[in-house]
């Protein structure tokens, strides 16, 4: 870190990706993996961080010389010789320079493991012999081990308030961890707007943007800082005038979230027509706000949250216990547990490698399929949680009906095994993500072989446009307005009113003001979205009558680029309900 750096004010254009404004101090959170903080050490206590160190260093070795000895006995391992070579990392000169970090920058463990490992690790990326490349894998596992040894470090436990989180990127596990203290705000690096770690943000209210690059040479830790979530800002060094201007705007807007105080069943357009509101909720205890709000069941719950860390997948019994207490907090109003959505890096374990292109690899229904332990394990669990309970099974990232059949056959099967064993099960229905093109075009037939459709428009905008939703620096080029996402769209609730079956929208589209009369107009009779949008969407659709979105979709169909789409819209709203609308929200980009 650059001792240096100017303390003068300085503005960083970011990505706004969860609303808000957030006022406080630099805190770096180191986040390959895992995430760590950095703590400085006053001068007398590097001599006990490195006692900590070697600590960590001797459990590390007992492991790994027990592996090696477990491997040995068992012929049928060929991974024994990997544990020899993590020894042989463990008594190389990365010790040494950790310890050095350790002593001479007077930093926490930690800290000083990912430094090291990092700048070995961008070495071996940039060696082109793919064999010795590969050797990166046992420097991360062996920094892994040693950060487990070290007994980790709980983000949780040393922010505060005015703490402005900044990392590279953040898993959904960490940011539920966080925000347990309640920072002032999050700066990340990497990360689109439909990024997990920007929608739990924004469930959570907590101000966010991404895309901001290398802050730890601009900064130091403890620097003030303002996070603009509204219009994609970081101030750095505020003066004392910029943070009184911002801290007007920084006082939550307390009609974004609350309900008038009487419980509501979903929302009625201005000219009648019922719209069944959903949330999107991952903690059984939120669904009491979103219950409040309006909302009537789980629209969706993305069970691969129960996954804490890579590899530490559930047992049956507890994915039972934790699918009892969602539906329970549904109550009759139910939930769909979509099943895990997850690529192969979340299993863990040294048999599986990294994907070069996970969103396009082994994920989703595809991994459920070709390694169906964890699949039929969840489906146990859900099959058994659903006795006397309002529970229905979604199926992420489905692309053709053969998969659909595939997962049926299983889902029947788990079924049918639990009765051999006596045990009770409910009558989950079955619904599909449509969240591909392909899924798309076979819309009709999938249709056919489920209960109902889940339109995945943070995915489809993803597949349909081939552009990343986790890379900031293609967030341009992520446009919910794009002709071809309003017709797919359209060609979907069409598939499944052909069909009779319901279609709930459970993207953050559903969830966002500026796309609703779209998707009202295109037939959407279902959303499903975040517990903070509720309230604006519920107001928002008791002013505007369903056929005047149709006349409104009839006419941006006629546009054929989002950017005329998205004029074309803001223009309709300011002139026929500017009263609607939030004024900012009217002049922010929405494409
Ligand atoms: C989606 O893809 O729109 C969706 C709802 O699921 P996720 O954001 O978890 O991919
Ligand atoms: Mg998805």
């Amino acid at each position: 870190m650059n001792q240096a750096v100017s303390k003068i004010e300085r503005r960083l254009p970011a990505l706004a990706v969860s609303h808000g404004i957030g006022i406080g101090r630099i805190v770096f959170l180191h986040c390959e993996k895992r995430h760590f903080f950095r703590l400085d050490l006053d001068a007398g206590q590097t001599g006990a961080e490195l006692g900590r160190f070697r600590s960590a260093i001797d459990i590390s070795i007992l492991q790994l010389r027990e592996l090696a000895a477990n491997h040995e006995l068992d012929p049928n391992q060929p991974v024994s010789d990997i544990f020899g070579v993590h020894l042989l990392i463990l008594e190389s000169s990365l010790v040494e320079k950790i310890e050095t970090v350790i002593q001479n920058q007077r930093v926490n463990a930690e800290w000083a493991i990912r430094t090291v490992s990092d700048q070995y690790l961008e070495r071996q990326e940039a060696v082109s012999d793919l064999n010795f490349r590969d050797k990166y894998l046992d420097i991360e596992d062996v920094a892994n081990r040693l950060l487990t040894a070290l007994g980790g470090s709980s983000a949780t436990a040393q922010t505060d308030s005015d703490a402005v989180i900044v990392a590279r990127d953040l898993s959904p596990s960490a940011i539920m961890e966080l925000a347990s203290s309640k920072p002032a705000a999050i700066i990340t690096e990497h990360g689109g707007w439909t990024s997990h770690a920007s929608i739990i943000a924004r469930e959570l209210n907590l101000p966010m943007v991404s895309g901001v690059r290398n802050l730890e040479h601009c900064v130091l830790i403890d620097d003030r800082v303002i996070v603009d979530g509204i219009n994609g800002e970081v101030i750095l060094n505020p003066s004392d005038e910029t943070i009184m201007q911002f801290r007007d705007l920084a006082v939550p807007d307390e009609n974004l979230s609350s309900s008038d105080g009487r419980i509501a069943n979903g929302a009625v357009t201005d000219d009648g027509t019922n719209i069944v509101i959903r949330a999107n909720i991952d903690q059984p205890a939120a669904y009491a706000a979103a219950r409040r709000n309006g909302a009537q069941g789980i629209g969706l719950f993305r069970s691969e949250s129960l996954i804490r860390r890579p590899g530490a997948i559930p047992t049956e019994n507890e994915q039972y216990a934790a699918y009892c207490q969602i539906a329970d907090a549904a109550g009759e109003a139910g939930v769909n547990i979509r099943t895990f959505d997850v690529g192969i890096d979340q299993l863990g374990g040294y048999a599986h490698s990294v994907e070069c292109n996970p969103s396009l690899g082994l994920r989703a229904i595809r991994l459920s399929l070709s390694d169906q332990t964890h699949f039929r394990t969840q489906l146990r669990a859900i099959h058994r949680a659903s006795f006397d309970r309002k529970i229905d099974i979604i199926l992420p990232m489905i692309s053709g009906v053969n998969e659909v059949l595939r997962a049926k056959a299983i889902i029947d099967e788990a079924r049918a095994h639990l009765a051999k064993e006596g045990i009770d099960t409910g009558a989950p229905k079955l619904g599909a993500m449509i969240e591909t093109p392909s899924a798309v075009f076979t819309a009709h037939e999938i249709a056919e072989h489920v209960d109902f459709l889940c339109l995945g428009t943070n995915d489809l905008v993803q597949y349909l446009l081939a552009v990343d939703r986790d890379n900031d620096a293609v967030a341009e080029w992520y446009q919910t307005l794009h002709p071809a996402v309003i017709r797919a769209i359209g060609d979907v609730l069409s598939a499944a009113q052909n069909a009779g079956i319901p279609v709930t929208v459970c993207g953050e589209m559903a969830g966002s003001p500026f796309y609703i009369p779209v998707l009202l107009g295109l037939g959407a009779r279902e959303l499903s979205m975040n517990v903070n949008s509720i309230q604006p969407i519920r107001q928002l659709l008791s002013g505007i009558s369903v056929s005047d979105a149709i006349a409104l979709v009839e006419n941006i169909k006629t546009l054929v680029t989002a950017e005329t789409i998205e004029s074309h819209l803001r223009e309709y709203y300011i002139e026929n309900w500017s009263s609607l609308f939030q004024p900012e929200l009217l002049s922010l980009r929405h494409r």
